[in-house]
């Protein structure tokens, strides 16, 4: 299915990467977005640390997300942060269930699912991650590995809410490794039956983004995938140059 009028994303994953002296690379995005058209949104998800300050240098058309969130709005959970708090803090996205949180902080799927409609109730829009391993790539479960981990890890959604998909292959991030062409499109193409499966008429816009590895020089030949409607970006979005030469192809 291809979707088409579906706004790209280009959001970036900034990990646990970043001090204020960090916030100068902010700035250079901010302008260079002026100086490109505005058919495609861009998005950085800093460390908390960095939600506010990054959100006051933000302007119109940088957005500003977080990467993870507690289930419950308040109470007794030292060290965590609620998507209330992310909301107030200026988040607009939070991501969940990514395979670095799922491996090092045992987050299993119902969890991720819990946060994702933790982010709901807050009024976040929430990016739900999934991936496979490469031994599960190479005993070819990649399809039903990503419908089995989504089917538990999507939240139900109400009439006013939205959410964003992230594909990443785990053996992809970080390593410079990308699946081919090919092989993203198929599993694009899965994901968006799943999501018409599960939201009817509304999966079809729902937008699905690919992590792992992307950069300016392979942006371009991933953004054109049928279904691929942006990207998670993890470190290539440090540096401001390669984020925008990555939103410049999105916006070609
Ligand atoms: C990520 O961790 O979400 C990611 C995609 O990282 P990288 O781009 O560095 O592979």
């Amino acid at each position: 299915m291809v979707t088409g009028m579906v706004r790209t994303l280009i959001a970036g994953n900034w990990k646990m990467n970043g001090l204020k002296s960090s916030l100068s690379e902010v700035e250079k995005i901010v302008s260079a977005l002026d100086s490109h058209p505005d058919n495609a949104d861009c998005l950085i998800c800093p460390p908390a640390t960095l939600v506010v300050p990054m959100q006051d240098r933000a302007g119109a058309r940088l957005n500003v997300g977080a990467q993870s969130c507690h289930p419950e709005a308040f109470g007794a959970f030292t060290g965590d942060l609620s998507a209330e708090q992310l909301k107030d803090a200026g988040a607009s996205y939070v991501i969940v269930g990514h395979s670095e949180r799922r491996s090092e902080h045992g987050e299993r799927s119902a969890y991720v699912q819990e946060q994702a409609h933790a982010c709901l109730r807050a009024g976040i829009t929430p990016i739900v991650c999934v991936g496979e391993s490469y031994a599960q790539k190479q005993r070819g479960e990649t399809k039903d590995t990503v419908v089995r981990i989504l089917r538990k890890s999507l939240p139900t959604l109400g009439s006013n809410d939205t959410l964003v998909v992230a594909y990443e292959p785990l053996w992809a991030i970080g390593t410079g490794l990308v699946p081919s062409a090919e092989e993203i499109a198929e599993v694009h193409l899965t994901i968006r039956n799943l999501l018409v499966e599960l939201y009817q008429d509304r999966g079809a816009d729902l937008r699905i983004l690919y992590g792992g590895s992307m950069k300016p020089g392979n942006a371009a030949e991933i953004l054109a995938i049928d279904n691929v409607n942006g990207g998670l970006i993890g470190g290539a979005s440090l540096k401001a140059d390669d984020l925008m030469a990555i939103y410049a192809a999105a916006v070609a």
